[in-house]
């Protein structure tokens, strides 16, 4: 098949994904984008699929079609990711952000779990689907949120077994607070804005002394946070009794300071 080149060309953005490019690319040249990828040999149906894997056969024809070279279209596509990469980013729209999609962008970054923030403009990334009231948001949450987030990145990014299983700990214990269902993965990809980010500030939290934390949560805890406690650490019966036994000695501490207290009033 002998494609004509379109008459007009569009510039990806540096981080933009290739179904974001071909649409915009369509919207430039008047035509369906639906008819766009059936002119290059894609179905429709596998859209999603786009993003991620691409026959070299269908990336020449776009290359021709677009008037740009193989390589630009690949780069388009999420590169080669590590199993946590890839339980970490979403496979669907999961975030936009309100700035860049008016240009009708979508960029690979807002896929990324550990994303909270548009990397290209700073706004503030909103969910797809679900609730729309993320401007209500406390600042302390986002904060954490924030820090936590960058910490999972950089776990991610050096593939650091343990730094990414300290963070899904952290990740775990939050779920059973918010009583959310299914993998820390899908927590953190929710489209419910204070799970995933009162996921993601978990990852802070439980940085710094998390055994001693999660000790000083269970002194004064209900029972559910300590069912969910429990269900945290079921399979690491040895760390779940050390955190027992610093519970203990904090609230032997305290009820030695409270009676002395009483004895000198
Ligand atoms: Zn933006």
């Amino acid at each position: 098949m002998t494609l004509r080149p379109l008459p007009k060309t569009v510039s990806p953005h540096p981080d933009e994904l290739l179904s974001s490019w071909l649409a915009r690319l369509a919207a430039a040249n008047y035509c369906d984008f639906v008819d766009l990828l059936a002119h290059v040999g894609v179905d429709s149906r596998h859209t999603i699929m786009l993003d991620f894997a691409l026959e070299t056969e269908v990336a020449e024809r776009i290359a021709v079609f677009a008037r740009t070279d193989v390589d630009r279209v690949q780069s388009l596509l999420f590169p080669v990711l590590t199993q946590t990469e890839a339980a970490l980013t979403a496979p669907v729209p999961l975030h936009t952000c309100p700035n860049c999609s008016r240009q009708g962008l979508a960029l690979k970054h807002w896929r990324r779990a550990w994303v909270v923030d548009c990397q290209a403009c700073g706004a503030l990334l909103t969910p797809i689907l679900g609730k729309p009231d993320i401007g209500l948001l406390s600042d302390q949450l986002l904060r954490r949120a924030r820090k936590g987030a960058a910490l999972l990145g950089s776990a991610v990014t050096l593939n650091s077994v343990s730094q990414i299983r300290r963070a899904m700990r952290g990740v775990a214990f939050a779920m059973a607070l918010k009583r959310a269902g299914g993998t820390p993965a899908a927590a953190l990809q929710s489209y419910n804005p204070e799970v995933r980010l009162f996921c993601l500030a978990a990852i802070a939290a439980v940085q710094k002394h998390p055994l001693l934390k999660a000790a000083l949560l269970t002194t004064g805890i209900d029972d559910f946070a300590r069912v969910a406690l429990l269900r945290t650490y079921h399979e690491e019966a040895r760390l779940l009794a050390t955190v027992d036994r610093i519970a203990c000695r904090i609230q032997h501490r305290v009820r030695t300071l409270r009676s002395r207290s009483s004895e000198q009033s």
